[in-house]
């Protein structure tokens, strides 16, 4: 009878143990964050792609999309636009190593602090608070020489920035070669990158279909989601060619916010004065002395 007990006894343990360790098992599963998305402050790809839905500090109300809001219109801060980074430039555009580098200096010493993209949008729609003297760090076109000189920089100084990239060239060696997925998403996962879509194919949005330039805004946005594990909210025009046309297919496509830029340097303009959230303006990389000289010195 006793040994009879002393068997049942063990059974019922057994059991115990068998529903405790399936138990923490489950809470485990429910409790560990999702792998990719865990750490991006934004909503999910599946979150609706209105804009007015996203709202980090839902305490300050926006202006409706895609203004920007009255109390963001007199902190004045520059977007700066760079190309690639090399030793021996290609083009008056390019930029060497030892110049960004004396960027970034000056940027530390006269104590502007770069923003993500995400905080100049937040700020823009609603006035939102930003550190002292903002300035926003942006690389177009995925160039290799980014990768490999303005990304360590990026790090060793713990600046965030933008990358724009043409979909259809990533990893090419043709021509000027361009970073991979694999760097990308090492990009991404460091934290201090948000990647912008250029489209797919990097052609002048304003010559083409409207069927076609559906597809550069939405493809390249899939792809990008697809290869890197994050949502892509924000766009960036090949030429800052933005008409009305395009800009409300840049809405279509569920992007938040689009940069321009300008070759004529009287249309280039700090952010907060730029006409909307899908065309925020940038300086040329080769106004930034002058630009940040000014910014800075108002104190
Ligand atoms: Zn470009």
């Amino acid at each position: 009878m006793y040994r009879m007990r002393k068997g049942v006894l063990w059974v019922v343990l057994a059991l115990l143990g068998v529903v405790l360790a399936i138990g923490t098992a489950l809470m485990l599963r429910i409790t560990r964050p999702a792998p990719e998305l865990s750490n991006l402050p934004s909503p999910a790809i599946a979150a609706s792609p209105s804009p007015t839905a996203v709202s980090p500090q839902p305490e300050l109300p926006a202006a409706p999309f895609p203004e920007i809001s009255a109390k963001a219109r007199n902190l004045d801060i520059p977007i700066i636009m760079y190309h690639d980074v090399k030793p021996v430039k290609d083009v008056d555009w390019d930029i060497t190593p030892d110049h960004l580098a004396k960027h970034f200096q000056t940027i530390q010493e006269k104590g502007l602090t770069p923003i993500t993209l995400e905080q100049l949008v937040q700020h823009l729609r609603t006035g939102a608070t930003l550190p002292p003297k903002p300035i926003l760090l942006t690389f177009d076109d995925n160039y290799l020489g980014e990768y490999e000189y303005a990304f360590p920089l990026l790090k060793q100084y713990n600046y965030p920035a933008v990358w724009s990239v043409h979909t259809h060239y990533v990893g090419s060696q043709a021509g000027k070669p361009k970073a991979t997925w694999e760097q990308l998403q090492e990009m991404v996962q460091s934290g201090l990158i948000t990647v912008a879509s250029h489209t797919v194919n990097h052609l002048r949005l304003d010559t083409l279909s409207p069927e076609k330039v559906t597809y550069e805004l939405q493809e390249s946005k899939r792809v990008l989601e697809q290869n890197l594990g994050v949502p892509i909210q924000y766009f960036t025009y090949p030429e800052g060619d933005f008409i009305e046309s395009v800009k409300q297919k840049v809405t279509e496509a569920g992007y938040l916010a689009a940069l321009s830029m300008s070759l004529d340097a009287q249309v280039e303009c700090v952010a907060n004065k730029s006409d909307d959230l899908l065309s925020i303006m940038r300086f040329g990389q080769s106004r930034f002395e002058e630009i940040v000289g000014a910014i800075a010195n108002r104190g």
